[in-house]
């Protein structure tokens, strides 16, 4: 409460006392008139005492009626002003008749009388000096009002028992001033000390309604307990935090019953000391209930003097903070699609086992795997598919995993699997290692039942020992690695040890990508043609192959740039390019000098949304016949999704191209879908002309062609290398032949050239 309002009060409280102790002085005044008329109605003149007891007693109700008005309002304090000079105004009127009785009605020679008359306006003067002690000045006026006409009186008079008279109503005006005053003084201390009061209690009760407010719409849970521990008082957050009900804190011991030695010792410290802290795991009432981890602040209550007299408890759940601390963990550590570490937590536990098993003699292995055409199963398949390949390649690694071992995913299809403990010798340990990886290998190449057809994946791993040579993780990963691309470049399906030489092939890997962008660019990049001939060494056809003649390392063979390209993706924009070359040389060379040039397909191509619109458009603008243009592919193409396979066949095969099947032998070979296909080429692997020389590859090659002209699909033998070859196929059925025994793969130039040439001597 500010002055002003205290004020405000303050005069509130001196009207109210003004008005509430109205009554008794009122009825007393009518009396006391009433009375002055019958003593007086004889020594006075008649008229004017009937007309002064009117005007008092006029005053008199007056003054009720506005008390009474008072009483019933009960007026607001910000009215206390008017009120008060209502009052003085009264008090003012009743004082100036009194003072008129003094003079004017004064028994001038009646001393008995006068006694009567003096008596009754000391009686007034000290009813007033009391009741309107509450404001001062309006009991000042009254008094002198109504004792000073009266001294004046007597001073009138003269003679010296008059003046001592005069003298003494003085004494009594003074007297009764001075008594009001006092009482003023007191009344006024009073009411300060009760607006103080009021005050005090006000701002008390606000606090005690702030603190309330905090400890029930605290979002911490709060529990107050007396000096013996034992809780009195808690609020609902706790019991929400808990699931404890009231009844079970209430009373309940903390220094007796509680279960951790920890706490204990804080609610100790609080009532000792005045503060006690526990953060940790803790059940709050039974050792059977849910551990919360919670922070607790415990701070003792003083009294006046001082004295730790109670305690109170602010109880902080830090579940929902855990939680997203582990949550942030999480996501920093650990990969969101598998589950597995993610590289970051690899190479520390990496470190970490490479550090333990320097210590203790041991050695292990780092497995750098990458999943082989992936990408290809991501393109063909959808991403929900892939990401449940994935998966899927998680749970083997980590079944594969004994104690102590790591399976990580490092990125989008490479894991990395980390096997320690390993001991032994060097031969040993690279035996274990290579158990490892073959183990990785067949687990992983087992088919997966991720949608209607099973799908064929196959790993490439490369691995790298720690354990002799002190080598940091991060190295120990790029040597894994090095050696994985070394295994993709050998053909994938493979695991492969780090060598160091394979650093260099490594950095030159890395580099050809850029290369070969630039070489597609740059007019690098040839198409050679091999022609095929038939069983009487007539040109039949061809094969397009690529070659890149790199500015700096000469002849790039396929075998090394095409995974690249693949990898890239750049294979499109090539793929593009050996189609658009094939076209113009079946432009400028018409059907009898090549009836047929075939051209091969990658996986990747084959995928693409747009494939068959590309070869149409390529041979509309060449305006080739489209049945000397024939696509070879590989098994690979239709493991994944047959039906969609078969049905771009078909397209092909409505614009008119011919569709061979390339590499026969190796792939999946499962030769119930063959018959499914709108195939009309099969092409036998050259692995299998090669070594024909072996009894059981003779088997396999006479089955190819059986199959094949089963099927009514001509067959051609790619890799012809000698006339054993050459006859043994054409004793078999198979009548086109490719191969160094009758030509190598050529420019087109010379290609023209071979053409003439053999059809010269046709
Ligand atoms: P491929 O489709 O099996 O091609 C036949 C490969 O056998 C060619 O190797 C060819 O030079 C080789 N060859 C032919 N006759 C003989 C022989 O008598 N003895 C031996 N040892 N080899 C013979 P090249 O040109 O190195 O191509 C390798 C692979 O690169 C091809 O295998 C094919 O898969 C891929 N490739 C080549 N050109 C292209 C292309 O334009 N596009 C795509 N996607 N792949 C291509
Ligand atoms: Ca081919
Ligand atoms: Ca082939």
């Amino acid at each position: 409460m500010d002055g002003a309002t205290q004020r405000l009060r303050i005069r509130s409280e001196q009207v109210r006392i003004l008005y509430d102790g109205l009554w008794l002085p009122m009825v007393s005044v009518v009396l006391v008139a009433g009375l002055l008329l019958v003593s007086l109605w004889s020594v006075v003149d008649q008229r004017q005492m009937l007309a002064w007891v009117t005007a008092v007693v006029l005053i008199t109700f007056a003054r009720l009626g506005l008390a009474w008005r008072f009483q019933r309002k009960q007026p607001p304090a910000e009215a206390a002003r008017r009120w008060m000079i209502g009052y003085a105004i009264g008090s003012t009127a009743s004082g100036l008749l009194w003072g008129a009785c003094g003079l004017w009605l004064f028994p001038v020679s009646d001393f008995q009388h006068q006694v009567i008359l003096v008596v009754a306006l000391a009686g007034i003067a000290s009813g007033g000096a009391v009741t309107m002690a509450p404001v001062w000045p309006i009991a000042a006026t009254f008094l002198i009002l109504t004792l000073l006409p009266l001294s004046l009186r007597y001073l009138w008079l003269g003679g010296p028992a008059s003046l001592t008279a005069a003298a003494m109503v003085w004494l009594f005006l003074g007297f009764t001033l001075a008594v009001s005053h006092r009482w003023n003084r007191i009344l006024r201390d009073n009411f300060h000390l009760q607006a103080e009061g009021e005050t005090r209690e006000q701002a008390l009760r606000a606090s005690e309604s702030r603190y309330h407010t905090i400890f029930q719409a605290s979002p911490l849970g709060m529990l107050h307990f007396d000096a013996q521990g034992r809780v009195t008082d808690c609020n609902d957050k706790l019991l929400q935090i808990t699931g404890e009900s009231r009844e079970r804190f209430l009373g309940f011991d903390m220094l007796e019953s509680v279960q951790s030695i920890r706490v204990k010792r804080a609610v100790q410290r609080a009532l000792s000391h005045g503060e006690g802290y526990y953060e940790g795991d803790y059940s709050m009432l039974t050792a059977s209930g849910p551990a919360l981890p919670v922070r607790i602040l415990f701070s003792g209550v003083r009294d006046d003097q001082g004295a730790i007299v109670a305690g109170v408890a602010v109880v902080e759940d830090l579940t929902e903070r855990r939680q997203a601390e582990e949550t942030i963990h999480r996501q920093a550590y650990y990969d969101a699609l598998t589950g597995l570490p993610n590289r970051r937590l690899l190479s520390e536990r990496l470190a970490q086992l490479m550090a333990e098993s320097a210590h203790r003699g041991e050695h292990g292995a780092v497995l750098f795997i990458d999943l082989d055409r992936f990408k290809e199963v991501n393109e063909s398949l959808g991403h929900s598919v892939g990401d449940r390949l994935l998966n899927a390649t998680a749970r083997r690694l980590t079944e594969l995993l004994r104690d102590g071992d790591i399976a990580a995913r490092v990125n989008s299809d490479e894991f990395v699997v980390v096997v320690a403990r390993i001991r032994g010798d060097r031969q040993q340990v690279i035996d274990g290692v290579n158990g490892v990886a073959e183990r990785v290998m067949s687990a992983l190449s087992e088919p997966y039942h991720l949608s209607d057809r099973p799908l064929l994946v196959t790993p490439s791993i490369g691995f790298a020992l720690f354990g002799e040579e002190q080598s940091s993780a991060t190295g120990l990963l790029k040597q894994a690695e090095t050696a994985m691309f070394q295994a993709k470049t050998e053909g994938r399906a493979k695991a492969c040890g780090y060598l160091p030489s394979m650093h260099t092939a490594a950095v030159w890997r890395l580099n050809l990508e850029q290369d070969l962008r630039l070489a597609l660019e740059g007019d690098q990049l040839q198409l050679h043609f091999q022609p095929q001939v038939d069983g009487d060494g007539r040109i039949v056809g061809g094969e397009g192959l690529l070659r890149w003649l790199h500015p700096k390392r000469g002849m790039v063979q396929p075998v090394e740039f095409i995974p690249v390209a693949e990898e890239s993706g750049l294979i499109l924009d090539i793929g593009q390019w050996v189609l658009d070359q094939a076209c113009e040389a079946l432009m400028r060379l018409d059907a009898r000098q090549l009836p047929r040039l075939s051209i091969n397909i990658s996986p990747r191509q084959f995928g693409q949304p747009e494939f068959v619109a590309s070869i149409g458009r390529g041979i509309e603008r060449s305006g080739i016949d489209p049945s000397r243009l024939q696509l070879e592919i590989t098994e690979g193409v239709m493991i994944d999704n047959l039906i969609e396979t078969i049905e771009t066949m078909r397209d092909l095969k409505r614009i008119g191209v011919g569709l061979a099947i390339d590499d026969f032998g190796v792939g999946y070979s499962s030769l119930s879908y063959l018959k499914r296909l709108p195939l009309d080429e099969l092409k036998i692997d050259r692995s299998f002309i090669q070594e024909l020389d072996n009894s059981n590859d003779e088997a396999i090659v006479q089955t190819i062609i059986t199959i094949a002209r089963n099927l009514h699909l001509t067959v051609v033998a790619e890799g012809v290398e000698s006339a054993a070859q050459r006859d043994f196929l054409l004793s078999n059925g198979c009548h086109i032949f490719q191969g160094f025994w009758f030509f190598r793969p050529l420019p087109f130039d010379a290609l023209v050239a071979a053409i003439n040439d053999c059809q010269s001597t046709a």
